[in-house]
């Protein structure tokens, strides 16, 4: 299970949602895009409910907004030692331009800057891989010498010549910190990985570092190394830790002094007692603390508005201990999460109902609470590029002992929705208007459905059998686990049930599902892999994996087949009960490898279906894709949010606009966020 769920439903990878060739009302009224460059476009989402929140909770929402925006600085240093510099140099050329605006150099450097934006420095923010600047180095070299230098990060005792030579190959050497993250098996993945969370250290004397602190047989084990930079000084290894008076402390500073007054307004004391923890934390850097902040914060669930933010995912760190900073400021969507109530309050009913080994199935299973949340600010490892859901917290004994929130994040799948209308995409991979009709009017709803199924209930139904080793699938694990889920949740969208709880409107509604799922599965997500190369990611591969399966076994009653029209392939369900049908045979089987821990079953499996690459097939997909110039990378702008005073200089509202294009935000957020020295060696 991922903690952090980037992407979960097909449609939206590929902006194919309820998708339809006339844009709908509501994005007539909100302008959904804003910008669009290299392989990214940067969208708005809207914030409805806020204007109903209670004066109180405005001010709490307020308040945390402006506490997510101050650890910008912290991810773009985590991200890269020189990151801060890089950024405020190209922010210096970009105020300060005087030559032609029209020139090649000064286009390929707005879109290299603003790329540099979005991926918090100069990483690829999803593939980690150093991007390339499309200006020549004599532009930079000329454009800073332009500048007053006092308007540059110039360390101090050096000059402009020595900023240009400690920069230069760091932006244009595709040699020099070419990966932020490095995985690859054989390396020492902490010297070749560029990130910002260990200097002068050898993986060897990172893994021993901690291995000496961890204590064997520790039931509730301390995350250690999450919230420090592990350095060797003088032959010694020891911690920097992020807290005030310690690393980062400027930018921990004004976090904190927005938490206190987000605390002056929380809504009830189980969240004054999340805050205080975490402005705790931020004090003293004690991992117990953290842990301590972690349980008061899964079980705080009365409150209307929630947060996180501070050092959260691992995912920057190649040896997946030390958090990144994240924001994420948002309130409960009261009418969908009564649909994942539903769910819940339902559990045990789809548990005995579905088509698994009785031998398999839980006696009594609770559902995962979920509920469904609308965001109001984003910030750090968030933005631009955001989760559509979260699931935290991450340590295993607290999820253990006290469970996990589950949120699903409706304004920006929306969001996603809305901008992907008219993109061309459905009309050239869709078979026939029927079906894209179908889309259009359930496409939505029915994903959302699916990413309900699949949290609540896909990912905790089943068990195991008595004496069979947890992690007996090894690396097919990610995959089968994902395939268990998406076909849980699918098995039971066709049913009717799912009609009589009034989760879908129509009974043809899933058949919106089914068709988006195995297009994605067979063809469209080929579109996120290279020519040449297998797919490795895990839910790529179970999406492969369902779809491929359903195709072969159901190829002699013809479920689904494959349909050339001018030329053209595309895809044809013919039976959609069938498919349902075969969802159901293909879950019982999984479920029967994963109860009995059959890996080389699961390795059959994953390696027949999920992993190889037609060719073919995959060249025309590619080409069909980039002939509709799309982005397959997206990202947001956030709202801005400003206090209404009244004549008497009180606080009466809180106002929310959308106006700030991409570049104008990220400026503000430069000047008016950014507390960081630019070097932090
Ligand atoms: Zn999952």
């Amino acid at each position: 299970m991922k903690k952090l769920i980037f992407i979960t439903t097909t449609a939206l990878l590929l902006g194919v949602g309820s998708t339809s060739c006339t844009k709908s009302e509501d994005a007539e009224k909100f302008n959904y895009t804003v910008d669009k460059f290299a392989d990214l476009q940067i969208l708005r989402y809207q914030v409805p409910g806020f204007e109903d929140l209670t004066l109180n909770q405005k001010l709490y929402v307020y308040y945390l907004t402006e506490a997510a925006q101050e650890g910008r600085d912290i991810l773009f240093d985590q991200n890269g030692k020189y990151n801060l510099a890089i950024r405020r140099t190209l922010e210096a050329i970009y105020t300060n331009f005087k030559g032609d605006k029209e020139s090649n150099d000064y286009k390929e450097f707005e879109v290299y800057l603003k790329r540099v934006w979005f991926a918090n420095g100069i990483h690829h923010h999803y593939a980690t891989d150093k991007f390339i600047p499309g200006f020549s180095q004599e532009f930079f070299t000329e454009q800073v010498k332009a500048i007053d230098p006092s308007l540059l990060p110039i360390r101090e005792g050096k000059t402009v010549e020595d900023l240009i030579a400690e920069l230069t190959p760091v932006i244009f050497d595709k040699d020099v910190m070419p990966k932020r993250v490095n995985l690859a098996a054989g390396d020492d993945l902490v010297l070749t990985s560029a990130g910002n969370y260990y200097e002068g250290v050898t993986q060897k004397e990172a893994e021993d570092f901690y291995a000496k602190m961890r204590k064997p047989n520790d039931n509730q084990p301390i995350s250690y190394g999450l919230n420090s930079r592990l350095v060797k000084k003088d032959g010694k290894v020891y911690e920097e830790v992020y807290k005030i008076g310690g690393r980062y402390t400027k930018a921990l500073e004004r976090i904190v002094y927005w938490l206190e007054l987000a605390k002056g307004v929380a809504e009830n004391d189980d969240q004054r007692k999340v805050i205080d923890l975490l402005i705790e934390f931020n004090k003293t850097g004690d991992l117990k603390t953290f842990d301590e902040y972690a349980v008061a914060w899964v079980q705080e669930l009365t409150g209307m508005v929630d947060f996180i933010c501070g050092f959260t995912e691992v995912y920057g760190d190649p040896l997946g201990m030390k958090a990144s900073w994240e924001a994420s400021i948002n309130f409960k969507n009261i009418k969908a999460s009564a649909r994942t109530e539903t769910i819940s309050a339902n559990a045990q009913w789809f548990e005995d109902n579905s088509p698994v080994d009785p031998r398999f199935k839980k006696e009594t299973v609770k559902g995962v609470t979920a509920k469904v949340i609308t965001v109001a600010m984003l910030g750090g490892d968030c933005y631009p590029s955001t989760p559509i859901g979260i699931n935290l917290p991450n340590a295993d004994w607290i999820r253990r002992d006290y469970g996990s929130k589950s949120v699903t994040i409706e304004n920006i799948t929306y969001a996603y929705d809305q901008a992907s209308l008219g993109n061309g995409f459905k009309e050239e991979f869709v078979i026939d208007e029927e079906t894209r009709l179908l889309m259009d009017k359930y496409g939505f709803e029915s994903d959302n459905l699916h990413t309900d199924l699949h949290e609540c209930l896909g990912h905790g139904s089943g068990k195991l059998l008595p004496g069979v080793d947890s992690d007996a699938l090894k690396a097919y694990a990610s995959t089968l686990e994902e395939t268990r889920a998406d076909l849980f949740a699918m098995y039971y969208m066709a049913d009717p049930k799912i009609l009589e709880l009034g989760l879908l409107p129509h009974k043809d509604a899933y058949k919106a599902n089914y068709y988006s799922y195995i297009m994605n599965g067979l063809m469209t997500q080929l579109t996120r892999i290279e020519l040449g190369n297998n797919i490795e990611e895990s839910h790529m591969r179970n999406r492969q994996l369902i779809a491929k399966w359903c195709l072969e076994n159901g190829a002699e009653e013809n479920v689904i087949s494959f349909e050339k029209i001018d030329g053209k392939s595309y895809i044809k369900i013919n039976d959609y009960d069938k498919l349902r049908q075969l969802f159901g045979k293909l879950l019982a089987e999984i479920q029967r490898i994963k109860s009995e821990g059959d890996y080389e079953a699961g390795k059959e499996m994953v390696e027949t279906y999920a992993v190889k690459v037609d060719p073919e097939l995959h060249k025309e997909v590619l080409a069909r894709y980039k002939s509709l110039n799309l982005a397959p990378y997206k990202g947001f702008v956030n709202p801005q949010y400003r206090l209404v005073e009244n004549e008497a200089g009180n606080v009466v509202d809180v106002a929310v606009s959308y106006n700030e294009d991409y570049a104008e935000q990220m400026m503000r957020y430069s000047k008016d966020y950014s507390s960081l020295d630019s070097y932090n060696d």
